[in-house]
């Protein structure tokens, strides 16, 4: 055997690999040297002086007994710290010591089937309980709490290390049939990379009421690999694009100048979109939202929306993107429109003299197009557009109301932006391509 100093660990791995005793299924000769969990070893930690020394004495003393073993053990049902140091024979006082040092970093109590220890022991040469020379517990796949043997022989230290995790570009799409969660599963996306998907277009879609049969999904984003070459994850997703009825949505994934994170379309517009607190042009705010006495009715109501006065005629516009869910003869509101922008708002326009063309319930409209023109039906004493912002299905001042900003990058910021996109469309191409590749073979 080639025995070189640097790098240490991998040395180390390499010298006990073939001494590994069998105490678990996870620990299946080769179980270790898959080639993920080569590539996604750069991802873990560099030892410490301390490790590098053991490493070093490993190597070393492999040539002559007695070598160290590795054991990994999975953590079984109803199993505990003291079984799993009893099945590794350490005696009674080094299995107290231990599992009162792993109890400086981990709380015991939270030990959970599934989770997995890596002890080196060192055999004693004359039969007897070996010595523990360092355990690694799996306690989540960021984070391993190490206990190794203090140098001089005397008792143990422990810390808690913090691994970072390798990120692989992923893409997935499909057609949804069933709905968004089953598709986006179906083509592997793990449910925190769905839920991620839903929030990123959670301004354009309502996804109870939005998606239909035959809509697509696309996404490019990052999986999160453990050193085993493992899945444990999901990062960020760079772009997302749903099909909706045909109409095709893109976002991009972008960090501002001042670090803010958030979601942008092919033009720099930011996915979050404010609902316009005025549909309408060269329109007088004639009454305001609130407590007031009614013009017709006499007494005093609350108004739940605020009144523009404006001549009949004068084009309303859709306060947001969205769906008309309502259009036509609405008691007191006359010709009425409400909107849905997404799960939380929608807006309602009333008093309309009539309805734009091609206005429909289930239309898809974009902030600013014309729904509708203003006049004076229902109860009304003149013209005037009475509009509301409902969020979760009560009105609220639309004046008052908190909307995100809505921004639309300009001058360096989109500059930033469109490179920030060209490199995801790269990535984006190269993954399409890969892709295509695969499916031929
Ligand atoms: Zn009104």
């Amino acid at each position: 055997m080639i025995l070189r100093k640097t790098p240490s660990v991998a040395i180390f791995c390499a010298a006990t690999l073939s001494l590994v005793v069998a105490s678990s299924p996870s620990d299946a000769p080769g179980a270790h040297d898959q080639p993920g969990a080569a590539a996604a070893s750069g991802a873990t930690g560099s030892p410490t002086p301390a490790e590098a020394a053991l490493a070093d004495r490993a190597v070393m003393e492999t040539a002559a007994a007695p070598a160290l073993v590795r054991r990994v053990e999975t953590v079984g049902k109803g199993d505990t710290l003291a079984a799993i140091l009893d099945r590794a024979a350490l005696s009674r006082v080094m299995a107290h010591d231990v599992a009162q040092a792993l109890g400086q970093v981990y709380d015991l109590r939270r030990f959970r089937p599934g989770q997995r220890i890596e002890m080196t022991l060192r055999p004693d040469a004359d039969g007897g309980s070996p010595t523990l020379e360092r355990l690694v517990l799996k306690v989540d796949p960021r984070t391993d709490a190490v206990v190794s043997a203090n140098p001089d022989g005397a008792g143990f230290t422990a810390r808690s290390v913090h691994k970072e995790l390798a990120r692989e570009v992923t893409r997935a799409a499909g057609t949804i049939h069933e709905s968004l969660y089953v598709a986006a599963n179906r083509s592997g996306v793990p449910a925190t990379g769905i839920s991620d998907l839903i929030r990123v277009f959670s301004w354009d879609v309502d996804f109870q009421r939005d998606i239909r049969d035959g809509d697509d999904f696309e996404m490019v984003y990052d999986q999160l690999i453990d050193e085993d070459g493992r899945v444990v994850g999901t990062g960020a997703i760079r772009v997302a694009v749903m099909t909706l009825s045909g109409d095709r949505r893109v976002l991009y994934r972008h960090e501002l100048a001042d670090g803010r994170i958030d979601y942008f379309d092919e033009q720099g517009r930011g996915a979050r979109k404010a609902l316009m607190r005025t549909p309408i042009n060269g329109a007088r705010l004639s009454s305001g939202f609130g407590k007031r006495r009614h013009p017709i009715l006499g007494y005093s109501k609350m108004h739940k929306g605020v009144d523009f006065a404006a001549p009949t005629g004068t084009p309303i516009f859709a306060a947001g993107d969205g769906v008309i869910e309502k259009r036509g003869r609405n008691g007191g509101y006359g010709n009425y429109i409400r909107l849905r922008h997404n799960g939380t708002y929608s807006t309602a326009y009333a008093h309309l003299s009539r309805f734009a063309k091609s206005v429909y319930v289930g239309k898809r409209v974009r902030q600013g197009d014309v729904i509708g023109y203003v006049g004076s039906t229902g109860r009304s004493t003149g013209p005037h557009l009475h509009y509301e912002i409902l969020k979760n299905g009560r009105q609220v001042n639309p004046m008052r109301v908190r909307m995100p900003s809505g921004e639309k990058l300009t001058g360096t910021e989109l500059a930033r932006f469109e490179e920030t996109r060209a490199v995801t469309d790269r990535l984006w191409a190269a993954i399409a391509a890969d892709a295509q590749v695969a499916r031929a073979d």
